[in-house]
């Protein structure tokens, strides 16, 4: 039982991080925050993502390049360009060490605005760091799983961002249903999305990609959307300014 209440709550958590602060925030600048913030929101995406904590910036970087050649050969993790599941998470985690190692040639327009701390990147990002990470997660594991069926999910676990991000990436791109006719393969998988926290609505996204609320139907709850008014709310974010990203990028930010 520990061990799935453990998993439920990482789950959520790590999802929390990417959704609110390396996607919504680094990659679409939905919103935006105080140096500070966004300090303390690294420091929250470390927690909660371990062994698998992605950096802000590369992965903004990698996920505007999947916005703006979606289902293309330079689509960072497209099922069109990879035949299972696995190889595509194996080529997108070849897109992130590019980026990451300054392998990639990156247009300015995709490295404009993304939260970035470099010193704090390289420890996070680390394989001293990884390595702590998966030594912790095995330990309790060992300590706590009743059943040795339970380690089943421990690879979970040890990769839960990259399965977040593949498992919409991969499945909301060939099943689901469309609200909006688009030049590309995004759907809305889930009717209701509790298991994503929003990041479901793939087509609705792929439409305004920095919609502060990704639900556009009524059913199409988004459990972020409060959260996010929450935040803008007690001032810790601002969603009434739009952000340089947004100027730039000519976007009129839809709710
Ligand atoms: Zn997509
Ligand atoms: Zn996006």
């Amino acid at each position: 039982m520990t061990v799935l209440i453990f998993f439920i709550v990482l789950w959520y958590a790590s999802l929390f991080s990417q959704t609110f602060f390396q996607h919504r925030y680094g990659a679409h600048g939905a919103f935006t925050m105080s140096k500070g913030w966004e300090r303390f929101f690294f420091i929250i995406a470390y927690i909660t993502q371990g062994s698998s904590y992605m950096s802000p910036r590369a992965y903004a970087i990698m996920h505007r390049l999947h916005h703006a050649h979606t289902d293309t050969e330079l689509d960072p993790h497209s099922p069109s360009y990879s035949s299972n599941l696995f190889a595509m998470m194996w080529r997108t985690r070849s897109f992130y060490q590019d980026i990451i190692n300054g392998r990639m040639v990156v247009e300015d327009r995709f490295a404009k605005n993304v939260p970035e701390w470099p010193a704090f990147d390289r420890f996070a990002n680390g394989a001293v760091s990884r390595t702590l990470w998966v030594v912790a997660y095995t330990a309790f594991f060992i300590y706590f799983a009743s059943s040795p069926w339970l380690f089943l999910l421990l690879p979970v676990v040890i990769a839960m961002g990259a399965f977040h991000g593949a498992v919409i990436n991969w499945f909301a791109h060939k099943y689901g249903y469309i609200n909006f006719k688009l030049k590309n393969t995004s759907m809305n998988l889930l009717f209701i999305d509790v298991l994503m926290l929003g990041e479901s609505y793939h087509n609705n996204h792929h439409k305004y990609p920095s919609a502060i609320n990704f639900g556009r139907r009524w059913h199409e709850i988004d459990p972020m959307y409060p959260m996010i008014r929450l935040l803008a709310l007690v001032n810790i974010i601002d969603i009434n300014k739009p952000s340089a990203l947004l100027v730039h990028a000519g976007e009129k930010r839809e709710e």
